[in-house]
């Protein structure tokens, strides 16, 4: 039988070490480290993440501040509240709410974000920095999939890693950021040639397409470990991009959804967050 890789579990216990940091940081500094979110429309995903985030930030005492502009916001007035967050001293953190409404360039408005407060670690800079293994924010969901295989033992160098998907917010920063442990990696995506021959010979695969159950167990090699990043709904339950019947029989060890990877992304950021605050120091 394989493990669960119990994400929620280990995100409350990251979450108990960060509440202590940060009240030595309050004790030290006579403020909490502050993260700031902008949040651009009226999307009810998007709201529901921006809350959340919140929620998590002020449960390990630190401050947060959500700047909502309306959905018709310009491309110029985003990029000015982002200008100012970045010259704001109480700021610590920034991160831009993602998707953002149709007829704002995402890409201007993220490479505007200053590196010194890119707590998605999804800035051009922050993304370079994992490229030339230089030290840096690391994007939160990659960064909370390492901390998970790390907290259980499991090591990544020498094994054969598969990525399926390629996004600039999780494939591909997590295909070089288990190169960095050593892993050999391949990054796959919708357009890659024997995806099944390439599974098959995988001794730890990474899954973040976003369609349910696209991954079924007999995928994989016995004893691989399988991480599956997807978040998608189906009517009212949340599934994953693998499908778990059987999985604990073929996998040595794998993450469920709800519970897996998704606490782990947030308490990155939060983690991300003190990090930055510290540094500033
Ligand atoms: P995305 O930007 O839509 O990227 C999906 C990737 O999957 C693309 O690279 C795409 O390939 C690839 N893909 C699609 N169909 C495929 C196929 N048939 N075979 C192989 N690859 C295929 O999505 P994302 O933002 O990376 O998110 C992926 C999933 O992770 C979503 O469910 C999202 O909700 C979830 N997510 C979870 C967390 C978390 O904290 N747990 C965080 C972020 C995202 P192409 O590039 O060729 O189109």
């Amino acid at each position: 039988m394989g493990i669960l890789l119990d994400g929620k579990g280990l995100a409350e216990e990251r979450r108990a070490e960060l509440s202590t940091r940060v009240a030595a940081f309050v004790d030290e500094y006579g403020r909490a480290p502050c993260l700031s979110v902008v949040l651009v429309g009226d999307d009810s995903a998007s709201a529901l993440y921006v809350r959340n985030k919140v929620r998590m930030a002020e449960k390990v005492g630190m401050l947060s501040r959500v700047e909502h502009l309306p959905a018709d916001a310009s491309q110029e007035e985003v990029l000015n509240t982002v200008e100012e967050l970045n010259g704001s001293t109480d700021v610590d953190g920034l991160i831009v709410q993602l998707p953002l409404p149709k007829g704002l360039d995402p890409e201007g408005i993220i490479a505007r974000i200053s590196p010194s407060k890119d707590v998605d670690g999804l800035t051009p800079v922050s993304l370079g920095r994992i490229v030339r293994g230089l030290d840096g924010s690391r994007p939160c969901t990659p960064k909370g999939v390492l901390t998970l295989l790390e907290h259980y033992g499991i090591n990544c160098a020498g094994k054969k890693a598969a990525v399926v998907g390629r996004s600039a917010l999780v494939g591909k920063p997590m295909a070089l950021m288990l190169a960095q442990e050593d892993a050999t990696v391949t990054l796959c995506h919708s357009k890659t040639r024997d995806l099944g021959n390439i599974l098959k010979d995988a001794d730890i695969v990474v899954a973040a397409i976003g369609r349910p159950a696209f991954l079924q167990p007999d995928s994989f090699k016995p004893g691989a470990v399988v991480v599956d990043v997807g978040i998608n709904r189906i009517d009212d339950r949340w599934v994953g991009d693998v499908s778990v019947d059987g999985l604990s029989e073929v996998a040595s060890a794998w993450t469920p959804v709800p519970g897996g990877v998704g606490p782990m992304t947030v308490i990155s950021l939060l983690e991300n967050t003190v990090l930055l605050a510290e540094d500033k120091k």
